[in-house]
């Protein structure tokens, strides 16, 4: 399986360490050409108005869009959960819009900027997940067919599915807990 991770800016090595330790070919993404023959990308957590200024500049916008279009998974985590949203309130940013939530940048007012937690998310066995939260976005809104995947103790949604679109608010990439990058690997085999 070949995933692409978006190198513009942000945790993207982290990705890439993640994913071959369970055995996918993962590669940097920086260029279109670099998105040929992949079998998902994972945008991953930094900036997102630095990485939609880069992926502009580097004209991938409209490739990343085709490949959601065509079928092909994408796995946004923190800043890149913020891209694949279609509203984000009070921002001048411009997101993909591939994915129908409402996100709230920088959600977790000063003394909660960053944290960490163990989530509940059923989907990847019972075991709870360990989250890291870094100046984190949060879902204020989602349609209905976006499945709910995770969710803070206050009800707070942090992570959710739509199709073969995955967002996590927090970093999976940073724990030694693989099992999210495996669900989605799943998802791109079509196991899951
Ligand atoms: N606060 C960042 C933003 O709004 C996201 C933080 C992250 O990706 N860790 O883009």
């Amino acid at each position: 399986m070949r995933i692409g991770v978006l190198a513009a800016q942000g945790a993207f090595i982290e990705h890439i360490t993640v994913l071959r330790k369970l055995g996918a070919e993962a590669l940097p993404v920086r260029l279109p050409r670099e998105l040929c023959g992949l079998d998902g990308l994972i945008l991953p957590g930094g900036e997102s108005t630095t990485i939609s200024k880069l992926m502009r500049d580097y004209n991938l916008v409209s490739e990343i869009k085709n490949l959601a279009e065509n079928g092909n998974p994408i796995f946004g985590t923190c800043a890149g959960m913020i891209l694949l949203a279609n509203e984000i309130p009070g921002s001048t940013l411009q997101p993909l819009g591939l994915m129908k939530l409402r996100v709230k940048r920088n959600a977790f007012g000063r003394q909660r900027e960053s944290f960490e937690t163990d989530l509940s998310i059923p989907v990847l066995g019972e075991k709870p997940f360990h989250a890291v939260f870094i100046r984190a976005p949060l879902i204020e809104q989602s349609n209905g067919n976006v499945e709910v995947l995770a969710r803070l103790d206050d009800g707070t949604i942090v992570a959710a599915r739509q199709g073969k679109l995955l967002v996590s608010a927090f970093h999976p990439e940073l724990t030694d807990d693989p099992r999210f990058h495996q669900y989605f690997l799943d998802i791109v085999a079509g196991n899951s």
